[in-house]
């Protein structure tokens, strides 16, 4: 009998089957029975459109049969068949597998990332098996064939007699390794855990012979052991099922089988939509962000089913960037089982699925901070990043939809607080929401830079995340109330202080220019402070760009220095003032050192590393050499 070769790229994922110890072998059994319900499903529909055919719901079902005393395990179906070409092809070509098309873009170098996201279809028997027996006959063919292959050598197709239509596929279970316990494939029990595990939801009856015991008739207290057909699967999948039906560790159990993450789901979702559009979805919030949520590695997506039948792991247009931590899946009758990657970035039925789902998603999240303040927590400790990326992301278009999401720690309040309850507690004359941004909730309290804000009794938001600031900027403004830095030059607190600094300045104007000119544009401005209460010195930032978020875009990879216009903020009912004064009279050069050491100590305060380190504590050794 001849022999044929496999093609290249075949052998290789072959080899790759063969060799995986580290995948789980199991779901070898997933991927058989889903050939088999597609095969079904392939004389489904040829009987709605053929009247020759009749399907008879009885006649289909996948059946499974270990035999332990010869080692097989055997999964047939009634369903579609083979022909000789279609063996051909099908079975030896992976080009011909659908599955495969989806993974192309991360092509098949990694191995067990396929067979464990997506199962690579057929050849996944030979992670279990070392001969594999394929025999079809046809629907509308008289032969029947046996396909053979004991791995990469090849295979062999020879005519069988085969009396009905369908598959039976036959593994030589391999003899257990070092590393792979390879009995376990032929345990009834064991057979029974995998199905329900992967192919619960199958909609196809999986049946089996199952080993139970029963009282002997004679009236001893013995049992003797008898075998009888089971279904093994509920074939109802759980998106189908009644919500009233269904428990927090239903949801739960999913969520893992699935492997959508590893914690424990801060909340699920169940979506039954009926209208003209219908779907059912099972969403998640997961509880802890994955460790790659924050790189570009991490995917976003759902699993997308066409009725039942799962035609991609991660959809992504299903999802917005900003919720791209949901997990779960969405299945539709309305989509077609053969849609493409390409097509579906365009279908519209999707698109109004995605949009549903963003809504439910957000009134989710939103009933959580009503109701469940310390879920809610939870959630944006480990997701609150990305909710306020999604604010500053291109360039604010998401901003409406995410603003009542956000939370920050008040000043006030000495908790996480939302917008909305920031601004209902605001005072009539308060102008402005106040935020001020720092590394941590301690080091903003000790901000100079708060002291007015503060002494007013006004509320302020510590934005401790890099994000923070640039996502406020784009905001704007929440229910008309712009948004103020503590630091920004105008606080919009009192007019009768504002008018007393103008003057000062005009006092002080040639004292704050010689200040200004011997810090040698390291400072755009120095001026009387407005805001400083007991402190002597702060930074505040002119422009646009704030000091915090120099900080921050200094650290990005491609910085391009972009700079904070600083200002010297000089508090004049401080004591150290009058010596400022005395230096301009008398010492200018002394003065000199006390304006680098008035800016080092403002640079410090803020958590920025000054230029010269060794020339800052040489000035301060100066100066105590003078107080002598
Ligand atoms: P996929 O299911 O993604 O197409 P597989 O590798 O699982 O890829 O299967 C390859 C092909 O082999 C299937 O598309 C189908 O044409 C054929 N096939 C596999 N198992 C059966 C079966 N039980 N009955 C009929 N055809 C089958
Ligand atoms: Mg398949």
């Amino acid at each position: 009998m001849e022999k044929k070769a496999f093609q290249a790229e075949s052998k290789r994922l072959l080899e790759m089957m063969i060799n995986s110890i580290y995948t789980k072998h199991e779901v070898f059994l997933r991927e058989l029975i889903s050939n088999a319900s597609d095969a079904i499903d392939k004389i489904y529909y040829r009987a709605l459109t053929d009247d020759a055919i009749t399907f008879d719901q009885s006649k289909y079902y996948i059946k499974i049969e270990p035999d332990k005393k010869n080692r097989t395990l055997t999964i047939s179906d009634a369903g579609i068949g083979m022909t000789k070409e279609e063996m051909e092809e099908n079975l030896g070509t992976i080009a011909q597998s659908g599955s495969l098309a989806f993974k192309k873009e991360n092509e098949i170098k990694d191995g067990h990332d396929i067979i464990g996201q997506f199962g690579v279809g057929f050849y996944a028997a030979f992670m279990v098996a070392d001969v594999v027996t394929v025999i079809s006959k046809a629907l509308d063919s008289d032969q029947g064939y046996k396909w053979q292959s004991e791995g990469t050598e090849g295979y062999t197709i020879e005519p069988y007699d085969k009396q009905d239509t369908g598959t039976e596929i036959i593994l030589k279970i391999r003899e257990n390794e070092e590393e792979v316990d390879f009995d376990q494939f032929l345990e009834e029990h064991r057979l029974q855990e995998i199905v329900k595990k992967y192919s619960d939801f199958i909609r196809y009856p999986i049946r089996m012979n199952v080993t139970k015991s029963k009282p002997k008739e004679d009236d001893s207290d013995e049992y003797v052991d008898f075998t009888e057909e089971e279904t093994i699967n509920s074939m109802v999948p759980i998106w189908k099922k009644n919500k009233s039906e269904l428990t927090d560790e239903d949801y739960e159990n999913f969520y893992r089988e699935k492997n959508y993450g590893f914690d424990k789901p801060l909340k699920h979702m169940h979506i039954n939509v009926d209208g003209t559009i219908r779907y059912n979805a099972i969403l998640y919030i997961p509880e802890n962000a994955p460790f790659d949520f924050y790189s570009a590695e991490y995917e976003k997506g759902l699993e997308l089913y066409s009725n039942g039948v799962l035609i991609m792991s991660k959809c992504a247009e299903l999802l917005p960037d900003h919720f791209s931590f949901v997990k779960g899946m969405v299945d539709s009758e309305d989509l077609s089982l053969n849609i493409s990657r390409e097509m579906l970035q365009h279908d519209r039925q999707l698109k109004v699925i995605a949009k549903n789902i963003q809504k439910k998603i957000k009134s989710q999240l939103e009933g959580m901070l009503k109701n469940e303040r310390d879920k809610y927590e939870k959630f944006f400790q480990a997701f609150g990043r990305q909710i306020k990326f999604g604010v500053y992301n291109e360039f604010g278009a998401n901003k409406d939809v995410l603003k009542d999401l956000l939370i920050f720690y008040s000043s006030t309040e000495k908790k996480l607080v939302s917008l909305k309850e920031y601004v209902s507690r605001m005072p009539e004359e308060q102008k402005y929401i106040y935020y001020a941004a720092g590394e941590s909730n301690e080091k903003i309290e000790r901000l100079p830079q708060t002291e007015l804000v503060a002494d007013k009794g006004y509320e302020i938001l510590y934005f401790t995340d890099e994000i923070d600031e640039f996502a406020i900027r784009i905001l704007m403004d929440y229910d008309g109330k712009e948004f103020k830095s503590v630091s920004s030059s105008d606080l919009g607190i009192d007019e009768d202080e504002e008018k007393e600094s103008k003057e000062q300045e005009e006092e002080h104007k040639a004292l704050f220019s010689y200040m200004k000119d011997s810090l040698k544009g390291k400072v755009t401005d120095v001026v009387v402070s407005k805001r400083l209460k007991s402190h002597p010195v702060c930074l505040s930032a002119a422009g646009d760009v704030s000091v915090e978020m120099e900080k921050v875009l200094s650290a990005m990879p491609n910085n391009q220095n972009i700079q904070a216009d600083k200002v010297l903020e000089i508090n004049t009912d401080h004591e150290i003032f009058p010596s400022l004064q005395r230096a301009f009279e008398e010492d200018k050069e002394k003065l000199e050192l006390y304006a680098s050491l008035l800016y080092n100590q403002a640079m410090l305060i803020e958590g920025l590393s000054i230029e010269d380190p060794v020339a800052f504590t040489n000035d301060m050794c100066k100066v105590m050499a003078e107080a002598k």
